[in-house]
């Protein structure tokens, strides 16, 4: 069976009536205090501009290295506002968007990127260990989920790669697949035990926020920068509404917002990403679906959906309907779009056709930065006084660790494994500007789920992926 195109379901319009416009994760009585705005004229050795994963841990790990180095912050909302606090929570190892990806693209450094990869996770999970954050990380790997026949035909290859890789997969038939989770719609799967899991995204970005505040970060958030110009003693002024910062370096985390380098335009798209909360299961609810692993799961295809459980065992339902906005808008009032949530709601109850009855309590949506090659943008500019890593395409909450690292080497000229690879070296191809960007968007969506609905990989796509081009969430 497969989930596109579907019938609405009957439970749908109820299950979104009460339903805030809010984001489940921050929505939390105990989130911490904000640091107050810049509200003067200051400096700084390194100022990092963005409060997402990217920009905190540039900061944690510029301290760490040295702790004599004064570093600003500045954040335009709060700490945990962009993606960083609005994820699936879903944590990844793989630097390159999975590992079959990684392999069409890098097959050459994939041995390294994987290590590297695999390191970064380690040392965030012993970070979230060593500071006492209440993360829930749990490395509980994932499943892929075939819905399709033509899904199921990619499940062999698929568990090759992995295993080739050395990762922990097995490969699981309907009756394997539907006696750990149980949907109408799954055909079979891809149990991977290794190589991520799940975390409570809020969480980490205020336990971040914290350690840098302990190691004597300076933090100043509803503070945008709002332009970037060299200074007369050679470093960098960034304006803001109430102080300018001469700054001798500048990190830019600012992830799918609008980017202050006008070059990121061209190789960054910004797409909204959809998310549903439902109220939390009661026993027997749970007990309809099973779900003992209680691990993420996705389902295979371009256009796919990622869902969890949540500590207090609700379910988080996202994805699927990636928008992007002709002329790169990211106005925070394109979250609210009716027609992706209830899309979303009704493809729920197409999957969990017994859980008809429960409600949503949360719906939001967040911007996720694509890049051609789905995997980070990481250079400089202002004659190496700027560094930047933007482009995590959906899957970054912990390849941020791994580009802050990578700006950090690249602002003190330092050659390292990290600044030989190609994922540094290398800029992705370039999106096409507007008026031409939106129409050839749109197109490429059209195809991509063409191709989940017929198995079929057609013309244009095969041509993209000649040249290693294409987007995704
Ligand atoms: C709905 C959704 C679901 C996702 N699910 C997953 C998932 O399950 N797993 C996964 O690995 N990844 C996921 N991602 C992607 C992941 O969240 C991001 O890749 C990661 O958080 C990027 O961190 P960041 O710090 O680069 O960006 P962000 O967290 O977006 O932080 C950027 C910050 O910069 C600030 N900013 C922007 N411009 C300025 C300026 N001019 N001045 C000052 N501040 C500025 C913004 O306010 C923002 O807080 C998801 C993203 C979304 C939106």
């Amino acid at each position: 069976m497969t989930l596109t195109p579907l019938e609405p379901g009957s439970g749908t319009h109820a299950s979104l009536a009460d339903t805030e416009q809010k984001v489940f994760w921050t929505d939390r009585s105990d989130a911490p205090t904000a640091e107050p705005p810049l509200s003067h004229d200051t400096s700084a050795d390194l100022l990092i501009v963005g409060g997402g994963f990217t920009g905190l841990w540039t900061a944690i790990c510029a301290k760490d290295e040295d702790p004599s180095r004064d570093v600003l912050l500045v954040e335009a909302a709060d700490i945990a506002h962009g993606g960083s606090g609005r994820n699936g929570g879903f944590i990844s190892a793989s630097l390159t968007h999975g590992v079959a990806h990684g392999e069409a693209i890098w097959p050459d450094e994939m041995p390294t990127l994987l290590r590297l990869g695999r390191e970064n996770l380690n040392a965030i999970a012993d970070f979230i260990a060593a500071e006492g954050i209440d993360a829930d990380l749990r490395l509980v790997g994932k499943t892929a989920i075939a819905l399709t026949e033509h899904a199921c035909t990619q499940l062999p290859q698929m568990l090759d790669q992995h295993l080739r890789w050395g990762e922990n997969a097995e490969v699981l038939d309907r009756d394997a697949m539907q006696s750990q989770v149980h949907s109408p719609t799954y055909l079979g799967g891809l149990r991977v035990r290794s190589g991520g899991g799940l975390m409570d995204p809020a969480r980490l970005s205020w336990g971040l926020k914290a350690a840098a505040l302990r190691r004597g970060v300076r933090i100043h958030e509803g503070t945008p920068v709002l332009q970037l110009s060299r200074s007369s003693s050679g470093g960098v002024v960034a304006r803001t509404p109430h102080g300018s910062i001469d700054a001798r370096h500048v990190a830019l985390a600012t992830n799918g917002f609008r980017p202050l380098l006008r070059r990121l335009r061209m190789r960054m798209l910004p797409i909204f990403d959809h998310v549903l909360v439902s109220e939390p299961l009661t026993a027997s609810q749970l007990s309809d679906i099973g779900w003992a692993d209680n691990q993420g799961l996705t389902d295979i295809g371009n256009q796919f959906h990622y869902y969890r459980r949540t500590p207090d065992d609700r379910i988080l339902w996202g994805g699927y309907d990636a928008i992007y906005y002709r002329g790169n808008q990211t106005d925070p009032r394109l979250e609210d779009r009716a027609s992706s949530h209830e899309l979303l709601a009704r493809q729920f109850f197409a999957t969990f056709p017994q859980l008809e009855g429960l409600r949503f309590t949360h719906k939001w949506a967040g911007l996720i930065d694509s890049t051609s090659r789905f995997t980070p943008v990481i250079g400089t500019a202002m004659g190496g006084r700027v560094a930047y890593s933007v482009g995590y395409t959906g899957l970054g909450t912990a390849a941020s660790r791994f580009g802050a690292l990578s700006m950090l080497d690249l602002l003190d000229r330092r050659t390292t494994e990290r600044t030989s690879l190609d994922i540094v070296r290398r800029k992705p191809f370039p999106f096409p500007p507007e008026p031409l960007r939106y129409p050839l968007v749109q197109f490429t969506r059209s195809r991509l789920a063409r191709e989940d609905r017929t198995g079929r990989r057609g013309l244009w796509l095969r041509t993209l992926d000649r040249f290693g081009l294409g987007f995704n969430s």
